[in-house]
């Protein structure tokens, strides 16, 4: 065996020394560097939106925290927008990492205005012609957000002339949204229906003889004042109920009372004035053709005669001038006994052919007691129509 020299011995102490300290520095080499890793982790920030531009629509909930992606190591501030105006606005946020070093971003926010104006206005608009009109207003405009709209109206409405006339509205923001409506304008005339005027003189004989005769502003057939859709009164005639249709009544009231049926007048005398504002309402409401099945024209009602009166029970809750008082007791009363007053059902049931008017079991008129005697015909109206030999029909 040969023995180590003391050169060899120190050589190799060398070299392992060397190892050790080689493989020292790689651990520290190696755990420092995990050490900055982790450093780095820690104090890095990082924070990432999803867009840079975003457009939202006047007055929308804009959440700032719908438009970040990633975040991390922060503390995040926004300095939210108002959406109340429309306008470029920046949505800012604030962003402070660990060494407390703010940072800003911003998303560019275009609030716009995108919704039309609203038109409120009817499709069918019907005028008289000669009337005066302002196509503003017809319609009523509203937006979102613009207090004053554009209003551009096309077309025109000759109120001169009878026709149909198109008008379009367009309304439109100051963000440029429009919205068109069109009414349709029809221009007729106004049918006012004037009485003829009633001259003086005598005009002939009925089918049955009897004498046509006017006078006063009213004709008298076979003595008889006649005001039905043939005949008209002047519209100066009459002036309240006469005294003999007012003391006849007053007697009839007082049997009727007897009899347990007290009576009132539901309706007496109307003027010519008074006919014409009830009658063209009618007209407005229902137009002229079915007006004239249940309203007289003015100068044609039997109650500016001052001799026809609508009778109703004084129990107000007894059904009065309509069809529900034809089944009373009160209605069969009086058509049982009115004539002995000098009073006639003017319109009795299915004689709509002879008096041009519904059956009106409501509807007395004075013509005294000899005449309502034979007309009464034991309960079987006739009526004076038919007993004159004239007819109830407008001429137009
Ligand atoms: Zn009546």
């Amino acid at each position: 065996m040969k023995k180590r020299t003391k050169k060899e011995s120190n050589k190799k102490t060398i070299i392992t020394l060397v190892i050790v300290l080689f493989t020292l520095l790689i651990l520290i080499g190696i755990s420092s560097f995990f050490v900055y890793k982790e450093y780095k982790n820690y104090y890095k920030y990082t924070f990432k939106l999803t867009t840079k531009e975003i457009t939202v629509k006047v007055n929308e909930n804009v959440n700032p925290e719908d438009y970040i992606k990633e975040y991390k190591n922060v503390k995040i501030k926004y300095i939210n927008i108002v959406t109340s105006t429309i306008g470029e606005k920046e949505l800012t946020y604030y962003v402070i990492d660990r060494f407390k070093i703010g940072h800003y971003y911003y998303i560019k926010v275009n609030v716009i205005d995108d919704e039309a104006p609203v038109i409120t206005a009817k499709d069918k608009i019907t005028i008289y012609t000669g009337s005066k009109i302002d196509l503003n207003s017809y319609i009523k405009v509203t937006d979102n957000y613009d207090k004053d709209v554009d209003i551009k109206i096309d077309g025109n409405v000759d109120t001169s002339k009878e026709g149909t006339y198109k008008v379009t509205y367009t309304a439109t923001d100051k963000s440029g949204n429009s919205l068109s409506h069109i009414i349709t304008f029809t221009v007729k005339k106004k049918e006012v229906y004037v009485a003829p005027p009633v001259e003086n003189g005598t005009q002939g004989v009925t089918s049955k003889g009897y004498k046509i005769v006017n006078k006063g502003g009213a004709t008298y057939i076979g003595g008889i004042l006649i005001a039905n859709k043939t005949y008209n009164l002047s519209s100066t005639y009459g002036s309240g109920l006469t005294s003999a249709t007012n003391s006849a009544f007053k007697e009839m009231n007082k049997a009727a009372t007897e009899a347990g049926y007290p009576l009132r007048i539901g309706s007496g005398y109307r003027s010519y004035k008074t006919q014409n504002t009830i009658y063209n309402n009618y007209v407005k409401r229902d137009g002229k053709t079915k007006a004239d099945t249940y309203s007289a024209r003015p100068g044609h009602s039997e109650h500016q005669t001052g001799l026809a009166i609508d009778i109703c029970n004084k129990d107000k809750k007894i059904p009065c001038i309509n069809s529900g008082f034809n089944n009373t007791d009160t209605a069969k009363w009086l058509s049982d006994n009115a004539y002995k007053y000098g009073f006639i059902l003017r319109y009795p049931s299915g004689k709509t052919n002879e008096t041009g008017y519904k059956f009106e079991s409501w509807h007395y008129r004075y013509v005294g007691k000899d005449i309502a005697s034979k007309l009464y015909n034991n309960g079987n109206w006739i009526t004076l129509e038919s007993y004159l030999g004239i007819t109830s029909k407008y001429s137009e």
